[in-house]
């Protein structure tokens, strides 16, 4: 069935348009848009030299766009993404941010603010009422203002009220980004609580395989997605092919790979909670977090990623990562394999406040009893002295 998000027809569920949308329509084409590998296109035709488009990408965006409900723009990466949105804003601009966002945007910001293009406050944006006063005291200095929020945060797990920042935000006339890479465009749609535009890391969820590196900008507004394609044209950060090809074919099995890597996450959270060498578990699905609430009212579903807190100091948390079989110690998130890493080791996230001893683990889709064994022997090893 032909799907066309601008008709009136019934809206279909995330699951149906991430298999459907971004497909070719005419009778004979492919199900899915072929690899086109190919620099420059004959004289004529829609495309020209191809840092202007691809035939792939445009696919990605549509479904993608869909899901955000905004037009979505893909870069080289993540962090190319973000580096598209921040250069958006306008020259001194004063960008509202969270404590600990993903490392790779706090030096994205760093080099804004050392070039004297913007001026960054980090506030606790779990606090609205101190959002709202920050944000009220900027305007009064008469700057422009962007609130950049993460939810849930990387790694720290923090939920951040969407729907009431949005409202914030659009009070005090600022620019909301969300980076949306922990939820993905199936598990939360933040355009539709009050956010102006949302980042993906593709790298991450969308992809789901470890094998890729793609970005993704969603503009609620046509005109500022036109200038994010304008940019990525100019700058030539734009996402490969075969990334592009990869990435839609990721996207087309996100829901289900979410369904059972979540399940999987929720029962290794329960379980982690009584481990003697865990002090700590945090996961938005676990009713005693203190955005478990808040997760279950903007989120359809929790996430897979969670992060625990070991009992002693970082040479335990550093023992269980050496320590783990088959779960994987390394970095990245959202793939198929289970992955495990101690953020401190980083000292952007040791200076951000990431505890010491905080291992974020991103579950993949291993039998869950498989993985607690593995985590369980793990623990108890480091956890001898
Ligand atoms: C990985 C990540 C990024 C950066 O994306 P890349 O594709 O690695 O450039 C941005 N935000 C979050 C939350 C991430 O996890």
């Amino acid at each position: 069935m032909p799907v066309d998000p601008s008709s009136g027809s019934p809206r279909l569920h995330p699951q149906t348009l991430a298999v459907t949308v971004g497909r070719p329509q005419d009778p004979g084409d492919p199900l899915n848009p072929p690899l086109v590998l190919a620099s420059t296109y004959r004289d004529g035709g829609r495309l020209g030299y191809a840092r202007e488009g691809n035939a792939g990408w445009a696919a990605l965006e549509e479904a993608v766009g869909v899901l955000e409900g905004g037009t979505a723009v893909a870069f080289g990466s993540g962090l190319a993404a973000a580096a598209a949105v921040l250069d958006s804003l306008p020259v001194g601009s004063h960008v509202v941010v969270p404590h600990a966002p993903y490392h790779g945007v706090t030096e994205l910001l760093r080099d804004r603010v050392d070039a004297r293009r913007l001026a960054v406050t980090a506030l606790d944006l779990t606090d609205v009422a101190a959002v709202a006063e920050r944000l009220d005291r900027l305007s009064g200095d008469d700057v422009r203002v962007a609130l950049w929020a993460e939810s849930p945060t990387n790694p720290m797990l923090d939920v951040v009220d969407l729907r009431s920042l949005g409202g914030i935000a659009a009070t005090y006339g600022a620019r909301f980004v969300v980076d949306n890479t922990f939820a993905s465009p199936m598990l939360q749609q933040p355009l539709a609580l009050g956010a102006d535009v949302v980042v993906h890391s593709g790298t991450k969820l969308i992809g789901g395989h470890s094998d890729l590196l793609l970005g993704l900008a969603v503009a609620k507004e046509v005109r500022l997605a036109d200038d994010l394609r304008e940019y990525r044209h100019r700058n030539g950060n734009v996402p490969g092919a075969l990334e592009a090809f990869l990435a839609l074919r990721g996207l087309r099995t996100l829901s289900v790979r979410l369904e059972r890597a979540q399940a999987t996450t929720a029962d290794l959270a329960h379980r982690l909670v009584d481990h003697p060498a865990v002090a700590h578990v945090r996961y938005p699905g676990l009713p005693g977090h203190p955005g478990a609430e808040l997760a279950a009212q903007q989120m359809s579903g929790p996430g897979t990623v969670l992060a625990i807190e070991t009992t002693g100091d970082a040479r335990v948390a550093d023992r269980v990562c050496a320590a783990v079989r088959l779960v994987v110690a390394a970095t990245s998130l959202g793939g198929v394999e289970t992955l495990i890493e101690r953020r401190a080791r980083y000292a952007g996230d040791r200076a951000a406040g990431v505890p010491p001893t905080l291992l974020r683990i991103s579950v993949g889709l291993e039998h869950v009893d498989d993985l607690w064994s593995d985590l369980d022997q793990a623990l108890t090893l480091a956890d001898r002295p």
